[in-house]
């Protein structure tokens, strides 16, 4: 049976050691098969929230208590790695992502921490390099690729572990406009519920259907992607700008 909520977060607060309260009160929902779009100035708490999805944050998990939920399973030390099979999570740096010598090891490392045969392992490994448009990089170095290239690495690293949600933290950043148009491509055929933190708002317009604007850690708004970011006013009163996409002509 479907979860009739991919991910579901309800008043969550968090603070680092020491600092002020980063995500003060949070609370949404995003649908199965919705592709939600996380925005909101530098600062605002976008990594922090996305980092609580897959369990990275808070670093001491309850056994039982949680503000968040995923395909309605409780975020929990107990349920941790389930959540992280259904969650795939991309860094916004690919070196807080790959560790391996080369792009195989690298995208069939998920696959083989799940215990999967030899062969599936590889199967898993040349289909997501397809589909993110790296079909024989396999012996390449990881150390010895561009950025746009290491990001699509990830990507497939994230794709071998076929999760249901994807969290990704500023997957255009630094993309050439090819790539960042590729990525568009793979994000829009992904099958299952996204959540997409970015400063690229024309993606935003172009890639999803709901708009969460987070700002000093709070939800100041959400809604339709186009009655969010076109309220020229909500925007600029968050250090946004209405992306060109929506501006009048
Ligand atoms: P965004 O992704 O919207 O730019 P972040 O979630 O990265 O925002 O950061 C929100 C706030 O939390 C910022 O003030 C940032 O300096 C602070 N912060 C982020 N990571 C840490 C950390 N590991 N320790 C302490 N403070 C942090």
């Amino acid at each position: 049976m479907t979860a009739a909520n991919a991910v579901r977060v309800d008043r969550l607060s968090f603070r680092y050691p020491g600092s002020a309260l980063t995500l003060n009160d949070v609370s949404f929902s995003i649908a199965s098969g919705e592709i939600v779009g996380l925005v909101g100035p530098s600062g605002a708490g976008k990594s922090t929230l996305l980092q609580h999805l897959n369990g990275l944050l808070p670093t001491r998990l309850s056994e039982s208590e949680t503000n968040t939920w995923i395909d309605d399973i409780p975020v929990t030390r107990a349920s941790l790695p389930d959540v992280r099979r259904r969650v795939g999570f991309l860094f916004q740096d690919p070196d807080d992502q790959l560790f391996c010598p080369t792009v195989f090891e690298d995208v069939a490392f998920g696959p083989l921490n799940l215990n999967l045969p030899d062969d599936e392992v590889r199967r898993r490994v040349q289909e997501s390099l397809l589909a993110v448009g790296l079909s024989g990089y396999e012996s390449r170095s990881t150390m010895r690729l561009s950025l746009g290239e290491r990001k699509r690495v990830c990507l497939a690293g994230v794709f071998a572990c076929q999760p249901s949600i994807l969290a990704l933290d500023e997957p255009f950043s630094s993309l050439d406009p090819r790539a960042r148009r590729t990525l568009i491509g793979i994000l829009k055929k992904f099958p299952g519920s996204q959540i997409v933190a970015t400063h690229d708002l024309d993606v935003v317009v172009e890639l999803c259907h709901r708009v969460l604007l987070l700002d000093g850690g709070q939800l100041r708004a959400s809604g339709l992607t186009n009655d969010i970011l076109g309220n020229a006013a909500l925007m600029e009163r968050h250090g946004l700008e209405v992306p060109l996409r929506l501006q009048p002509r």
